[in-house]
């Protein structure tokens, strides 16, 4: 059901918000601070949780500009919008993306805090200083098994070593607390979880194990006997290390842990074991430009529309965005048995 909410705006105008900055609060009393970008659905992997073998991607025509990205980000970050992430599908196969991360950057002598990407990796041993010099604070590097014919059975068609010299590729470029993000299925990668914190560990990096999401078809397994939880993900690693919790966030839904004497973070993101939609801080745009109010359900607004019927109408695209708050739901409603709820995969709606 839609949730159908008072929200606000507050402005520099409202007597009692007076001299602070916009905000975007949703019909829950949730502050909106942080959107990600999907600029592409395309990949160069196919793993098997995101993507069907056979994926139709998206005519070009229907995907958005870099220049309307670009005009997004503005309206977002004048909205009090203080993060941005850019993912995709893979974000960094999109052509002169680059581009866009320079403009994306120069947002932040306007209150951009934070321009972050996540990404497979495949592409970063040639991007890392470009996008590190856009102005690129922060990367989530996408690593599911250190085996090289698992990690490619995994991505369907991956090649591990490229990801590992694009991860040295970042460090050498100077990113700092790069994290990975890590899928884990049962009988495909679940006994790795000790092997892949021991090499978070030896390269300074941290690592969030995430639960699988029922975002689309995706016909390779079936999600409910590959599910492997983060407790178990814990109980696996506590025989081994000692896991000390903390309450550190980096503003998304993960859970962090610490190893004592070490510099990683060990983080758990749990959509069905520890749900986190309480404290929900962000809103997603699709590679076609809807505004998907949650990653779990389907409410959304088109976006491409007012950009292409107004264009230049900045005023306009805030307007659209602030009505849209009015549409976030309480919560995602993933179910594990039964077909996805959500048809749309992960790529579309950026992860
Ligand atoms: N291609 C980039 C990458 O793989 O990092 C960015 C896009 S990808 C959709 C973003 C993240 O979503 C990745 O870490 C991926 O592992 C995760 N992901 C994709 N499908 C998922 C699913 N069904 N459930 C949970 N995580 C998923
Ligand atoms: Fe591509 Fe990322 Fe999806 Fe894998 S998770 S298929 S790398 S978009």
């Amino acid at each position: 059901m839609i949730a159908q909410q008072t929200v606000t705006l507050s402005t520099p105008n409202d007597t009692e918000n007076a001299g602070s900055a916009p905000t975007l609060i949703d019909g829950f009393g949730r502050r909106i601070d942080y959107v990600r970008f999907s600029v592409t659905d395309r990949c160069d992997f196919r793993c098997v949780y995101c993507m069907s073998e056979q994926m139709k991607f998206l005519p070009r025509a229907q995907i958005l500009t870099l220049e309307e990205l670009t005009a997004l980000g503005q309206a977002f970050v004048e909205l009090g919008v203080r993060k941005i992430r850019i993912t995709g599908g893979e974000p960094l196969v999109r052509h002169n993306v680059l581009w866009l991360f320079q403009q994306l950057g120069r947002l932040r002598e306007r209150g951009l805090a934070e321009l972050v990407l996540t990404t497979n990796g495949s592409q970063l041993e040639r991007l890392a200083v470009d996008l590190k010099a856009a102005g690129v604070a922060r990367l989530n590097i996408s690593l599911d098994s250190l085996d090289p014919a698992r990690f490619r059975r995994i991505t369907r068609n991956g090649d591990l070593k490229t990801v590992l010299r694009g991860i040295q590729g970042a460090q050498a470029a100077g990113f700092q607390r790069i994290k990975l993000n890590t899928v884990i299925l049962k009988h495909r990668n679940h006994d790795e979880v000790v092997d892949l914190v021991q090499f978070a560990l030896d390269n300074g990096l941290d690592i969030s194990f995430i639960e699988e999401m029922p975002l689309g078809e995706i016909g390779d397994h079936d999600r409910a006997e590959a599910y492997y939880s983060s407790d178990e993900i814990h109980a696996d690693l506590a025989q081994v290390f000692e896991l000390i919790p903390t309450t550190e966030t980096t503003g998304g839904p993960a859970r962090y842990y610490r190893i004592p004497a070490t510099n990683s973070r060990i983080g758990f993101i749990s959509p069905h074991s520890h749900n986190f939609c309480g404290d929900c801080n962000r809103v997603r745009v699709s590679a076609e430009g809807r505004l998907l109010l949650c990653l779990g359900q389907e409410n959304s607004v088109d976006l491409k529309h007012t950009l292409r019927a107004y264009p230049g109408d900045q005023e306009r695209l805030k307007q659209a965005i602030i009505s849209a708050m009015a549409l976030k739901p309480r919560g995602h409603d993933f179910q594990l048995d039964g077909q996805p709820v959500i048809l749309r995969h992960m790529n579309h709606t950026g992860g």
